[in-house]
């Protein structure tokens, strides 16, 4: 049933027995990609087993750009400290509301990934209003503070640049707050309602040592909560498995990792040097029209590159941890191919956009079913 839309009876009735069919033979998990309490509750709906990714960009986005913006220009530890002790209660209650709407099955949020100056104002249009203001001899002193913070983030690629597990090595401040909303809203819900399961994830992990340093920090702040409330909270820290040297040295990652997701939308374009961004405008058409494929890369997952790529770092992680949990959480999660070949491959879960998730289901009942 989509939103709005009833099936009428009878294919409804054929449409959950084929689900049912499905669910009763397929191995792999189903998550779902949401970081809203709405899309976790549509993805429940259509039988998400868990949140797979839940990013938590848009989090710091609105009304709250204003603290963020504090955060990058506090001149001292002072400020820093005063913009992240706002930011805590909010993300709190964000997470209280995820862990809520999942009500007992896993939630893997993300730590902040995307370059911290998409939250700061354009370089360009803040460079021109404070070179005017000069002009007329009225500058706005807040104005200047932040032309020079904008400046001295500005990079040329961003997407290369700081950002995921970067930011937290820059500012541990922020990724420490983040645990610690994350721990508490746990915390908060152990004691009204009993087990929530919130898994940390870290995001464009390329070293073992990055993972480590990071990992010692969401420890101490999950340690100290535990302490205060008197509760074990058993909270998974793993990573994103999403740039070609992190496939590469999965063996060394996983000595620090609960569980590894991939990325396959960023490590798509770290493989093949694609800008995930441009794909509308890009040469794609050409190489639709020579065969170099016959599917963007970005839709379906190349099995042989990057699909080589998350075989190998599997493979290589389990050789350290045999148990290691492994779940993808790019687009392809809810690709019909690439499902079928994260089936082949041994995958624990794929996680999709709530719309896909039928199809996720669906697909990972026939792999089995195909074999049969
Ligand atoms: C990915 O890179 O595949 C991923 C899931 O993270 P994001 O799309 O947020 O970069
Ligand atoms: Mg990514």
């Amino acid at each position: 049933h989509f939103e709005g839309e009833k099936l009428d009876d009878d294919l409804a009735h054929a449409v959950s027995r084929i689900m049912a069919h499905a669910d009763g033979a397929r191995r792999l998990r189903v998550r779902t990609n949401a970081d809203t309490p709405e899309d976790a509750a549509r993805a429940r709906r259509f039988g998400a087993q868990g949140i797979g990714l839940c990013r938590t960009e848009h989090m710091f986005l609105g009304e709250r750009r204003e603290l963020v913006e504090k955060l990058i220009v506090a001149e001292d530890e002072t400020g820093v400290e005063a913009a992240l002790a706002a930011l805590l209660p909010l993300q709190r209650q964000d997470f209280t509301e995820i862990l809520e709407a999942m009500d007992g099955l896993p939630v893997t949020i993300r730590l902040l990934d995307p370059p911290l100056h998409e939250f700061l104002p354009d370089l360009t249009e803040l460079s021109v209003e404070v070179a005017l203001a000069e002009e007329r001899g009225q500058v706005d002193e807040h104005d200047a503070t932040l032309l020079t913070h904008v400046r001295r983030l500005h990079e040329q690629n961003p997407m290369l640049g700081l950002r995921g597990v970067r930011l937290g090595i820059q500012i541990p401040g922020l990724f420490k707050m983040q645990a610690r909303a994350i721990a508490e809203a746990a915390a908060d819900r152990m004691e009204a309602h009993g087990t929530p399961r919130p898994e940390i994830m870290v995001p464009l992990v390329a070293s073992v040592r990055e993972l480590e340093i990071v990992r010692h920090t969401l420890e101490e702040q999950i340690a100290e909560v535990e302490d205060q409330r008197g509760v074990s909270l058993d909270i998974a820290i793993g990573t994103m498995i999403e740039l070609p040297r992190a496939a590469f040295l999965a063996d060394r990652i996983a000595m620090e990792a609960d569980f590894f997701s991939f990325g396959t939308n960023d490590l798509t374009q770290m493989g093949w040097g694609f800008s995930r961004d441009d794909v509308e405008s890009s040469f794609f058409s050409r190489y639709f029209e020579h065969g170099i494929f016959d599917v963007s890369p970005f839709e379906s997952l190349d099995q042989l590159g990057v699909g080589g790529m998350v075989e190998m770092g599997t493979t290589k992680g389990r050789a350290t941890k045999p148990d290691l949990k492994v779940g993808v959480c790019g687009e392809h999660g809810g690709d019909p191919r690439s499902v079928h070949f994260f089936d082949d491959i041994g995958l624990n879960y794929v996680s999709c956009s709530p719309f896909r998730v039928p199809v996720a289901r669906l697909e990972a009942g026939r792999s089995v079913l195909d074999k049969r």
